[in-house]
């Protein structure tokens, strides 16, 4: 009986093996191949061609709330039901890397996904996650493309994905990500984040800026999924041609072309 039992037990052990261990070598290949499949902004792998890399990446191509999008401003009333959102941002030390498709910067600081930076946007909180950089910008406001624009990724509870765009216009020079356009990784760097030297508060770069314009759109990398609450500032900041240029001689065409709007509503939002 017991000898029965031991030969019971060590058959389900192997059965486990033989059903979960399947299970486990697929889920990590789906995992990795969205994870890692290689994209870009040129020839076979650019935005045209993404949603023919990876069937994670359908969408990009089956979507109808794609990003970005050329903000068209003229005629929109500021919004009575919506608003802006209410920025919690503060001072925090940040990490900076290069993942081989933009220049990105870390909070150094997280607890899963609640970081010390966050919005309340419709009375959710959304926690920083990582700020990055395209050249020239994604979104178009009134057809008008800026040199750079900054994205602010955040996350709530439920995993929703809100970010931040901000324009970057050629002027004075930009204080507050100084540190960080003085340490912009080269490539080749993938996977080292290069702790920055002083504080960020991305709050700063709030300032006189009243106009945010908020539309549902997606992720404008693969796999651009949709249910991305956008914020896009209507007035651009400034960075020094110096800058500008440090951060274009790494990055520069890692855009995604706009999208159809599909009658999305934009809100005008202050
Ligand atoms: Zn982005």
């Amino acid at each position: 009986m017991k000898r029965n039992f031991l030969q019971l037990s060590i058959l389900l052990l192997l059965l486990q093996f033989a059903i979960i261990k399947p299970i486990y070598a697929d889920d990590h290949s789906v995992h990795h191949s969205s994870e890692h499949k290689h994209w870009g902004y040129t020839g076979d792998v650019s935005p045209a061609h993404w949603h023919e890399l990876d069937p994670a990446f359908a969408i990009a191509k089956d979507g109808k709330s794609q990003s970005p999008i050329d903000i068209t401003t003229k005629n929109l009333a500021v919004s009575s039901s919506l608003k802006k959102p209410v920025f919690h941002y503060s001072s925090d030390l940040f990490g900076i890397e290069n993942n081989g498709h933009t220049i990105q910067i870390d909070p150094l600081h997280k607890n899963g996904y609640v970081s010390l930076n966050y919005i309340t946007l419709d009375g959710a909180d959304f926690f920083v996650q990582q700020a990055h950089l395209h050249s020239p910008s994604e979104h178009l406001i009134d057809g008008k493309m800026y040199e750079i624009e900054l994205h602010i990724v955040h996350k709530n509870a439920r995993g929703d994905v809100a970010v931040v765009g901000i324009m970057i216009e050629e002027g004075a020079e930009n204080k507050t990500l100084a540190d960080a356009f003085a340490n912009l990784p080269k490539h080749n760097t993938e996977g080292k984040i290069l702790d920055l030297p002083s504080l960020i508060n991305f709050g700063e770069l709030l300032a006189n800026n009243a106009t945010v314009y908020r539309y549902d759109g997606s992720l404008t990398t693969p796999p651009c999924s949709e249910g991305v609450l956008w914020n896009v500032f209507a007035k651009p900041i400034t960075m020094s041609k110096s800058q500008i240029d440090a951060f274009k001689a790494i990055y520069f065409g890692n855009n995604r072309p706009c999208q159809p709007l599909n009658n999305r509503p934009i809100s005008k939002t202050e």
